[in-house]
């Protein structure tokens, strides 16, 4: 767990219809988390079976694939205290039925297949989604709250 650990958050194609981009975004912001990368792309399927590879052989495979290239996403890395985790925690479980309240598949999502947001499940897949998404890099910038969220 470092301050400098970074997670790879994505708004869905659901999300992205939905005008939810600008609440995920600001949740992040507000939490204290940095922004390092951000992009709307529409992914090719090619592009989403190399992020989604460890569910290759799923019965929901393909829907997924399908769901996921069916309009753009946003891409983004947050940076920030237990990033990965923390992302994690406020996205919800998986399924939006068994979310809490407050976070943001629980507040927003009611079907596994539309779940509005996706958030790296450990450090290193976040570093392959990372790259994967921003072969260009991220943004290095000093923000100057970081002494007033961090005990730096
Ligand atoms: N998914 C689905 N049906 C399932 C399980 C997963 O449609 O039974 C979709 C859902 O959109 C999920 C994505 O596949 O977000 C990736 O699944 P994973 O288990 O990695 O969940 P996540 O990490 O997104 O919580
Ligand atoms: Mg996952």
């Amino acid at each position: 767990m470092s301050v400098q650990e970074r997670t790879y958050i994505m708004v869905k194609p659901d999300g992205v219809q939905r005008s939810l981009v600008g609440e995920i975004i600001s949740r992040f912001e507000k939490r204290g988390f940095k922004l390092i990368a951000l992009k709307l792309v529409h992914a090719t399927p090619e592009h989403l079976e190399k992020h989604y590879a460890d569910l290759k052989g799923k019965a929901f495979f393909p829907g997924l694939i399908k769901y996921m290239a069916s309009g753009p996403v946003v891409a983004m890395v947050w940076q920030g205290l237990d990033a990965v985790k923390t992302g994690r925690v406020m996205l919800g479980a998986t399924n939006p039925l068994a979310s809490n309240p407050g976070t943001i598949r629980g507040d927003y999502a009611l079907a596994v297949g539309r779940n509005i947001c996706h958030g790296s499940d450990a450090v290193e897949s976040a570093e392959k989604e990372i790259a994967l998404w921003f072969p260009e890099g991220v943004v290095q910038y000093t923000n100057s709250q970081e002494s007033w969220v961090f005990e730096l």
